[in-house]
């Protein structure tokens, strides 16, 4: 479906929206209604109490630099695949001093099945940065931290926001999914986000600091957990009554502006897998025969494709005779 079709709704989320609700008219938030915007924070903040995942770096059990760690580990990985790395991983560099002293190789060995391993390199160079300029200490304001290497506005702003408590929106796709929904009754349709989601988020964020907290956490979690994408449980959410998207009938539930995510097998970062997980199999500072590695993956142009990208990434090392290693940095 193109931009310009018009959605059309869903009229099991009509019947869905009166069996919950009954027939009677119900009120909906405006994003500018402060007294509708307070029952939802309130109904949200109820949810979270009860139903937050209890995810060891939340709850103040962590550092600013572990909570760093976790949302860069969760960009583009399940927060639940991330928790057994993230554990093994502060238990073994617990600040960004450690993490700056590390080995390349033991960092892209670390990082295993996290996929996208460049994540890993980023936040060792953040560390350094951190390390060296900041003695240690994660800065606190959102042009220092998206001064450091990798840290973009989501994770500036999810840092300030969950591990310093300061009052600031933050905007990734599960909240601009459920923000998108419930004061507005539209999708978010991806890609990067909007003047006018970013002004949606500023204007609903609570004015107390720590609800605003609370309310991104909320939001997000409601998110990644029953706001999903396609199959969002309605039937059981905190903000049923209030949602504009539900009383529309869900219109155009689940379309996306981008194209979706390209199939995992047979694609380069499958290739790219192989490669690096054959390295980390290897005892530190061994080097994989160029014929050995050629037997990973039969299309030979497609494998040294991403043997070269491998290497311009900085992820691993070739020697002279075409051997493979992981970095000995
Ligand atoms: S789960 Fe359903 S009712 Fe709840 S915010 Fe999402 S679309 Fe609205």
């Amino acid at each position: 479906m193109n931009d310009t079709a018009q959605p059309r709704s869903d009229p099991h989320s009509r019947e869905l929206h009166v069996r919950v609700h009954g027939a009677s008219a119900v009120r909906t938030p405006e994003p500018d209604d402060a007294a509708a915007r307070e029952d939802v924070a309130l109904r949200l903040a109820a949810w979270w109490e009860a139903n937050a995942r209890d995810l060891p770096w939340r709850f103040g059990r962590t550092t600013p630099w572990g909570v760093l760690v976790s949302e860069v580990m969760s960009q583009q990985t399940q927060m639940s695949r991330v928790v057994p790395y993230w554990i093994d991983w502060m238990a073994r560099w617990p600040d960004a001093r450690a993490l700056a002293e590390a080995s390349k190789a033991d960092v892209i060995t670390a990082w295993g099945r996290l996929g996208y391993p460049r994540r890993a390199l980023r936040l060792q160079e953040c560390a350094r940065v951190v390390a060296r300029d900041y003695a240690d200490e994660l800065p606190r304001t959102y042009d220092e931290l998206t001064g450091l290497p990798g840290i973009g506005d989501y994770t500036a702003s999810a840092v300030m926001s969950f591990a310093f408590g300061e009052r600031i929106a933050v905007i990734d796709t599960n909240i601009r999914r459920v923000l998108s929904r419930v004061f507005l009754g539209a999708e978010s349709l991806g890609g990067s986000a909007s003047p006018a989601e970013r002004a949606l988020a500023g204007r609903v964020l609570p004015e107390a600091v720590r609800d605003s907290v609370t309310w991104n956490q909320s939001v997000m979690e409601l998110g990644a957990v029953m706001c999903t994408a396609k199959s969002p449980m309605c039937e059981a959410c905190p903000v049923a009554r209030d949602c504009r998207f539900l009383k529309l009938g869900r219109p155009g539930l689940g379309e996306r502006r981008t194209r979706p995510r390209q199939r995992f097998q047979g694609t380069d970062r499958q290739v790219r897998g192989l490669v690096l997980a054959a390295l980390r199999g290897l005892p530190a500072g061994a080097t994989l025969a160029r014929a050995d590695a050629e037997t990973l993956w039969k299309d030979r142009a497609q494998l040294a494709a991403c043997i070269a990208s491998l290497d311009d990434d900085g992820l691993i090392e070739m020697t002279q005779d075409g051997a493979l290693r992981l970095p000995q940095g």
